[in-house]
């Protein structure tokens, strides 16, 4: 009877994956799984996100999470404002070979993400909680990664000034966004003068929501300048 009630527990989730054309094993679909409760247990105390319906979390986290899946392959990956985890550990459920770092302002939320890793057995991936800004600026950081990816953490500006310092020549700067239209002139300007080219802005529609996510190609080095810190990334973007 538990088997029975296992069994169509994960055909649900299997299921609302396999709409979006996304097909995962069993065991990524228990660790989702899991994910889902720990979410939902941690969410009374932590406050970490504002949707707890299984459904919903499973669209608007989850799937939207891997809608960039392809653009990741094997590498090093740093999430900035991981918050509960999006899109990093998706992503590193359904890759493991990717090497994760998740840079979280926020302590009580490092708490919880430190807590998924161990539930879920995650290896290869670390929390780091510090700001942004503040960690570009460490060598054993900046320029170290093949890509960083980032989803409602800041306008393109903003975010690009954050991003990309720890991105490697060659790698990837990916952010998650909604409509980016409006940001796209601002973040183009900011992300040229931080040594990267917008490659392309895919954009998909998740239900009734229009998602994009932004491929930013890192072609020279950031100058050591950047980021500026004390807060000049969001008062006065590039
Ligand atoms: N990426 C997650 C998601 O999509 O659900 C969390 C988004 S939440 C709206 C933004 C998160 O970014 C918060 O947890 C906040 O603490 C973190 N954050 C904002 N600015 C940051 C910075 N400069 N450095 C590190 N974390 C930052």
């Amino acid at each position: 009877m538990v088997k029975f009630l296992l069994l169509c527990y994960n055909f649900f989730m299997k299921n609302a994956f396999y709409k979006f054309n996304l097909q995962l094993t069993d065991e990524q679909i228990n660790k989702f799984n899991r994910y889902y409760e720990l979410l939902v247990e941690y969410n009374e105390r932590f406050n970490l996100t504002a949707i707890v319906d299984k459904n919903e979390v499973i669209i608007k986290h989850f799937v939207d999470s891997l809608l960039g899946a392809k653009f990741f392959n094997k590498g090093k990956l740093i999430d900035i404002g991981s918050g509960a985890g999006f899109p990093a550990i998706p992503l590193k459920i359904f890759n493991d070979n990717l090497e994760v770092t998740l840079v979280e302002a926020t302590g009580k939320k490092c708490t919880f993400l430190e807590a998924v890793i161990k539930e879920l057995d995650l290896k290869n991936i670390k929390v780091v909680n510090d700001r942004a800004e503040i960690l570009g600026k460490n060598e054993n950081f900046r320029e170290q990664f093949d890509y960083c990816s980032a989803r409602a953490v800041a306008r393109l500006n903003t975010l690009a000034e954050y991003c990309m310092p720890f991105v490697k020549v060659g790698g990837y700067f990916i952010p998650y966004k909604g409509d980016v239209v409006e940001e796209l002139a601002d973040g183009k300007r900011a992300v040229k003068i931080l040594g990267g080219k917008i490659e392309k802005v895919e954009e998909f529609s998740l239900e009734e929501a229009k998602r994009s996510i932004v491929l930013v190609k890192k072609i020279e080095k950031t100058l050591n300048i950047y980021p500026r810190g004390n807060g000049k990334e969001r008062k006065k973007p590039l």
